[in-house]
């Protein structure tokens, strides 16, 4: 998934640094972040590489290695760098520079919502010493924000198959789980129930967690389950959401070979390879 970066640490303690010429600068522009692309690797930028020095916020470390970024943007591309879209790189190596770039964008369009306080409307300040913005006129204090969201694996065991969904309204929907946000009030548990009643018209029990993921390119902590479906096993699908939803076999359902970081991706894949055992915890 996107945050295994195999033996790279990240470390997100927000300590206050000085970039060095070698720290990493995340230029990004609408969901574009400004990198050198050879072939399906990619490289992001070293302050060294700019000609005039960016005002530069630090954001997190890997490895020792500090990333920063120019709230404000910088008009310079060191040469051999464009800007590239965040969602095609989901495909580049190194891995832990690609998590770099999306966890990033998640600080800086942070940074860049919170320009004013939502509050009463002054200007904000960053707060140098932590990972806050806070509001000088009414004393606000505002912190990044993560959206709780599940993937939800729903499987009838006396078939042996898996409900596979395909979203409405996007051109290129491949086959997913069952996923969406958890409202205010509700649990995390509750948000399964309620999402795979309102996507696909079932009823489930016997809830198994798989893993989490975080899933910055849209805020979201996303947390995987398998569980069961309880009773009838006839789909209803909700049309204004989804185009399509079914239940398939193992042998039916795609592989999602290339998808190495999303958490759908690695769940469709184990019950490819393992079957009604995902429900085991
Ligand atoms: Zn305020």
């Amino acid at each position: 998934m996107i945050q295994d970066i195999g033996e790279h640490i990240y470390d997100n303690h927000f300590e206050p640094h000085d970039p060095t010429p070698r720290s990493y600068v995340l230029c990004y522009r609408d969901a574009t972040v400004l990198c050198r692309i050879d072939g399906e690797t990619i490289d992001l930028p070293c302050l060294r590489d700019f000609a005039t020095a960016p005002d530069l916020q630090y954001l997190f470390s890997i490895d020792g290695m500090d990333f920063f970024t120019p709230l404000a943007g910088t008009s310079e591309e060191p040469e051999g760098f464009s800007y590239q879209t965040l969602n095609w790189l989901r495909f580049a190596e190194p891995q832990y520079l690609l998590f770099a770039a999306v966890t990033g964008w998640q600080l800086f369009r942070w940074y860049e919502s919170n320009r004013y306080c939502g509050r009463c409307g002054h200007p904000t300040q960053i707060v140098p010493t932590s990972r806050e913005v806070c509001c000088p006129a009414c004393n606000a204090v505002i912190y990044p924000k993560i959206a709780p969201g599940v993937i939800v694996g729903v499987v009838d065991p006396a078939t042996e198959r898996i409900v596979l969904t395909k979203y409405a309204g996007r051109e290129h929907a491949h086959f997913a789980l069952v996923a969406g946000f958890t409202e205010i009030g509700e649990s995390i548990e509750q948000t399964v129930a309620r999402e795979v009643m309102e996507e696909v018209g079932l009823h489930v029990k016997n809830l198994v967690f798989y893993k989490s993921q975080p899933w910055s390119y849209s805020d979201t902590l996303l947390v995987g389950f398998f569980c069961e479906v309880d009773g009838d096993t006839a789909i209803t699908v909700d049309r204004s959401e989804l185009k399509e939803a079914a239940w398939l076999t193992r042998d039916e359902m795609p592989t999602r070979a290339e998808d190495k970081v999303s958490l759908t991706g690695e769940m469709m894949r184990l019950f490819r390879a393992i079957g009604n055992d995902v429900l085991k915890s």
